[in-house]
């Protein structure tokens, strides 16, 4: 998806907050995709297609976006919860819809627009709906930056007026399986909202503009080099990317370093002290995610096999790893054969120079851009 390199709906909270943070974000390499990602997008784009084709999610199975395929499991888990949240929106179906609408603010915020995920109306109210298909980070709504950006973005685009012209009210709504999150506010609020992104959008072009941290740091890519988080704020200050040399950034790289495992110790002891009964301002203990499993395997079967479902569909057989066969083979004083294993690395990690294992050589595309954005 094409996003924004001033402000966009998901970076709003980001630049109002700190509008210092445009310039530097945008002497970052880009961020290369992940499986989340690219999960998340290819649940946006099937459900975008159910709700203006009306085809159920089935229909979609096999759906692929880069690696990622849509299967029963994404069907069930994320895209039933997320349509039944519309049905408990629009229990009637009498709400105009639009899914995937591209908006912007015209000659107001030239280079500033965003795509919602789906805009609707009944009556005198406008509808701005978000889907949140991660499992990270719960989302509010009330106030929520992000819908508040969809809602004057819309209301500005022509493709989209419709949703907006003479409503008294406007609903925001996340809906992040399994919960739903809805909060009515009103075209003023969007109206001072907007004023807010304008001025700090026209913050962010001087060279003065500030730097200002808090929970809106959380997703910025600038966070690595952002003096407010090395601390060096002085003398960063003065300091440009095109500055930032290979020794500095090995400084920082052994910070990090220092700051993982003082997180690391810090989230441990929490833990330990809430689950001692102590109390901690703002935090609380919640339980993990629960995973499904069958409480009895054999009555599964059973039932499974009485709806038709073949041997192949139910049982699952895979050979042992090798690290299991050759512990195996071991007790039967034998090893494994040359030829039946092959290791393949799943990919390239940071290591210091003394770590004994050998230096991967590549010049790929990453680095490529990486040492361009230094140079
Ligand atoms: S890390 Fe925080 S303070 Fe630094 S540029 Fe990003 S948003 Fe601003």
């Amino acid at each position: 998806m094409n996003h924004s390199t001033i402000v966009g709906g998901s970076t709003a909270k980001r630049v109002i907050n700190c509008p210092g943070s445009v310039a530097l974000v945008a002497k970052m390499p880009p961020k290369p995709s992940s499986k989340y990602a690219d999960e998340g997008t290819l649940l946006h784009n099937v459900i975008a297609e159910i709700v203006m084709s009306g085809l159920p999610p089935e229909h979609y199975l096999g759906t692929k976006y880069e690696d990622q395929v849509l299967t029963q499991e994404l069907i069930d888990n994320k895209l039933k919860p997320a349509l039944a949240a519309l049905d408990e929106i629009d229990p009637k179906q009498e709400m105009e819809i639009e899914a995937e609408t591209s908006v912007n603010f015209g000659d107001l915020l030239p280079g500033v627009f965003g795509s919602t995920d789906l805009i609707g109306r009944i009556g005198n109210r406008a509808v701005v709906l978000d889907w949140k298909f991660g499992d990270g980070v719960a989302v509010e709504v009330e106030e929520n930056m992000q819908l508040m950006f969809y809602a004057a973005a819309a209301m500005r685009t022509d493709a989209a007026k419709w949703a907006f012209e003479g409503v008294t009210e406007i609903e925001m709504v996340i809906v992040q399986p399994p919960a739903v999150k809805r909060w009515v506010t009103t075209p003023k609020r969007i109206a001072e909202f907007e004023l807010q992104l304008v001025q700090a959008v026209k913050m962010s072009e001087k060279k003065t503009a500030p730097l200002r941290s808090g929970d809106h740091c959380r997703w910025c890519a600038a966070k690595p080099v952002c003096p407010q988080m090395t601390g060096a704020v002085e003398r960063a200050l003065q300091t440009t990317i095109d500055n930032l040399d290979p020794p500095t950034i090995a400084t920082y790289l052994k910070n990090a370093d220092m700051l993982e495992q003082w997180i690391t110790d810090l989230r441990a002891l929490a833990l330990q002290l809430l689950e001692s009964g102590a109390k901690l301002p703002d935090y609380k203990l919640v339980a993990k995610r629960a995973i499904r499993s069958w409480t009895d395997e054999d009555k599964a079967k059973v039932a499974l096999f009485a709806f038709g479902l073949t041997e192949s569909e139910v049982l699952e057989t895979s050979v042992i790893s090798p690290a299991k066969a050759e512990k195996a083979l071991k007790k039967r004083k034998q090893a494994l054969p040359d030829g039946l294993v092959v290791a393949i690395s799943s990919g390239n990690t940071l290591a210091s120079a003394d770590d004994p294992r050998p230096e991967v050589m590549l010049l790929g595309k990453q680095l490529t851009v990486a040492l361009s954005k230094l140079q």
